[in-house]
């Protein structure tokens, strides 16, 4: 047999432009695709992303048992759709529902499809009180902050809902109970708040928007729903502060999303949406479809999605407990401290989240060194380290930063040399100064640019 380095495949383009017309040998074609795809950031080193990058070997091979289950079919599957059921009425407990075996929710595929399904019930449920009461339902209203992800305006964008948006300060980056206050009337569909802003990594004051709805309520009548966006904080707060309350705790939430794919501690797909109990979720959302045998209700975007990493995130709350979970928290917390404090005590950075309400570290440049973050950031990825930088939302945007989220497979060994990168770096970029060399930011491979290098190398080429 040829060796797979001597075949063709190895020779041409992979041509991303044209359907295959033959086939290759399966080995040949797992050699192209793996090298290929080495041309990828490595994942443990990728600290922009929450998403997890790290689990124990019994959880992936539960995860490859299950790659052939299509979860949707949960008459088939039944122990599989039992798993999913655990998983919410668990969460309810860990979120203190009033009784977890009351709470409604499901295993969705992010966080993103969490927020979408649980905003979409909080806008069904005013439409209906609103119709009861003989009232119009034309101008329903969502009022969240800039420093949410970009699900909330995509909801806002695509379910036709007038965005409220609170912008950010320049100098205070979540939202108050006050400028909530000034935002709700009777069109409010729901309050967005975020534990473990998307932008910083803090938490809005869910407790004090929570207590101005109630008496907003009192005041008007305005029976105002909070969602609470804990895609990252919802599995770091339980936690790391059992005594912050941001969940069922506090009257007015009604809904709460997590992902699962991030502190969650499972790889990607999967989030939460959990309702404090069936009331908060208006039947009329809820599908029943018979065609799979049995009668199925079924609330999600998705209808067929892999089963696996529902499994696998009921493995780590029965291999964590509350317990496992405490100490790997604290671990990275302790990690991302130790992040805060060394940047703090050097002269390159100023912290912009000491309170650290999760085991994320952003920070910015003192005064004006005569490079800036994009530039470390670039200089930092010469290292592997994939550390971005960014500007805040309006009326921030003037604040630029680095971000750097702490996540279970990333060891105080390897924080020290990050840390020694960065140091070097800041002094290199430095001693390239004056005469500001502005460099530009260094070429990523990204998929574009593939298609393109692939492109250019056709022109002039001659197909048979
Ligand atoms: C990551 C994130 C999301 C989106 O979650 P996915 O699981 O990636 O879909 C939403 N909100 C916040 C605060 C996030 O951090």
């Amino acid at each position: 047999m040829q060796p797979i380095h001597g075949t063709s495949a190895f020779r041409t383009h992979l041509d991303p432009f044209t359907f295959p017309e033959h086939g290759m040998e399966a080995d040949t074609t797992y050699e192209l695709l793996h090298t290929t795809l080495m041309l990828d950031g490595r994942e443990t080193l990728n600290l922009a992303s929450f998403v997890t990058t790290w689990m124990e070997p019994q959880a992936e091979k539960l995860i490859h048992d299950s790659l052939r289950k299509n979860h949707i079919d949960h008459e088939e599957y039944p122990a599989a759709s039992l798993m999913e059921e655990a998983c919410v009425h668990m969460l309810g407990d860990l979120f203190h529902a009033p009784d977890p075996a009351e709470v409604v929710g499901v295993g969705t595929i992010g966080s993103s499809e969490a927020i979408m399904l649980g905003l979409l019930a909080h806008k069904r449920s005013w439409r209906d009180r609103r119709q009861e009461a003989g009232l119009p339902t034309d101008r329903p209203n969502v009022v969240f902050g800039a420093e949410t992800h970009v699900v909330w305006d995509k909801f806002a964008n695509y379910f036709d809902v007038e965005m409220r948006k609170i912008p950010m300060k320049p100098d205070r980056y979540v939202i108050s109970a006050d400028e909530v206050a000034e935002q709700v009337d009777e069109n409010t569909i729901a309050v967005g708040v975020v534990l473990g802003t998307t932008h910083i990594g803090e938490a809005d004051p869910i407790e004090e928007i929570n207590d101005r709805l109630v008496r907003i309520k009192a005041e008007h009548g305005w029976d105002i729903p909070i969602h609470v966006d804990g895609a990252s904080g919802g599995f770091i707060a339980p936690f790391a502060e059992p005594d912050l309350k941001f969940d069922f705790r506090l009257e007015q939430v009604a809904s709460i999303n997590a992902s699962g794919h991030k502190y969650g501690l499972v790889y990607p797909g999967v989030g939460w949406l959990v309702f404090r109990d069936r009331t908060k979720l208006p039947e009329d959302l809820v599908f029943s479809v018979n065609y799979l045998g049995g009668a199925q209700p079924t609330f999600t975007f998705n209808f067929s999605r892999g089963s696996a990493m529902i499994q696998a995130q009921l493995y780590n709350f029965l291999r964590l407990g509350r317990a496992g979970y405490s100490e790997i928290v604290a671990t990275m917390l302790a990690n991302a401290r130790h992040i805060n404090e060394q940047l703090a005590a050097g002269d390159w950075f100023e912290i912009l989240n000491p309170g650290l309400a999760e085991p994320v570290v952003t920070f910015t440049l003192k005064g004006d060194p005569g490079f800036d973050v994009y530039h470390l950031s670039g200089r930092l990825r010469e290292h592997g380290w994939i550390v971005p930088a960014y500007s805040l939302p309006p009326d921030a945007e003037d604040v630029h930063l680095l971000r750097i989220v702490v996540r279970i497979d990333l060891s105080r060994q390897m924080i020290d040399v990050l840390l020694r990168d960065l140091e070097d770096a800041c002094a290199h970029l430095a001693e390239e100064q004056p005469g500001a060399r502005k460099r530009p930011a260094p070429d990523v491979w990204t998929a574009p640019a593939l298609m393109a290098a692939h492109q250019k190398s056709r022109t002039g080429q001659r197909r048979d």
